[in-house]
């Protein structure tokens, strides 16, 4: 691209976030129709790794799609972009290598609007992959919600069912995962066990207390 058409051109990051079924997807598609009516041109890419529905298209779990190139690595999305792509979207961005930092920072000062989806945080609750820089470089997060499988209450956890599998990356649909609120969600790590010692008032809190009253 020369730099004449970059200087006038200001590049955006975005973030969709949140837990599985949340409608990151659906937000995602929503977002890259709307580029379409607009006539801008638009590409939209996935990790090879998520092959659950389709290859070549991004699915949501209400059955929209959008066509999408599969790519293997962050590093082969700047190898398929052309000069005259103005919006680059990239579903289930928490698959991608940290490479995919450097990527999203090049397009944004390129004058590229990116369009990233994916999920805040595993089902243990910590933050997934690059995720947490992609969310503090963005111009724009949009955290969504799903729906609590157990109480019906917003939801901003993933739960996953019992499964033999511990790894992080454990690629499934609702055969082994649900959305669940803070209330229903039971996965509690090891360490927070010892958080029990230090939370609550002490004694010499109580005698304040006592005194105050
Ligand atoms: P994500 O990409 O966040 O996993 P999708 O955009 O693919 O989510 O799908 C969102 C859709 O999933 C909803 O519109 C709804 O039709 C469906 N869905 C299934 N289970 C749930 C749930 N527990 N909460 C909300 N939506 C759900
Ligand atoms: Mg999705």
């Amino acid at each position: 691209m020369s730099p004449f058409v970059a200087s006038f051109m200001t590049g955006c990051v975005e973030v969709v976030c949140g837990p599985m079924f949340s409608g990151k997807t659906e937000e995602l598609i929503r977002r890259v129709r709307r580029a379409q009516i607009a006539k801008q041109k638009i590409q939209i890419f996935k990790p090879a790794l998520d092959d659950r529905y389709h290859e070549t298209k991004v699915v949501s779990h209400s059955s929209q799609s959008v066509n999408a190139v599969s790519v293997e690595c962050a590093i082969d999305i700047l190898k398929k972009i052309y000069d005259s792509t103005r919006i680059v979207a990239i579903d289930e961005v928490q698959f991608f290598d940290e490479d995919i930092i450097k990527v999203v920072n090049k397009l944004s000062r390129r004058g590229v609007r990116v369009i990233l989806a994916g999920l805040d945080q595993d089902y243990k609750g910590e933050p997934f992959g690059p995720i947490p820089h992609l969310m503090a470089i963005a111009d724009d997060v949009t955290k969504v919600k799903a729906v609590c499988t157990s109480c019906g209450a917003p939801a901003s956890k993933t739960h996953r069912k019992p499964s033999e599998n511990s790894d992080q990356v454990l690629v499934g649909e609702a055969d082994l995962y649900e959305a669940r609120c803070t209330a229903h969600w039971d996965f509690q790590p090891k360490d927070e066990d010892l958080l029990a010692f230090s939370v609550g008032i002490d004694s010499t809190d109580q005698e304040n207390l006592k005194v105050q009253n």
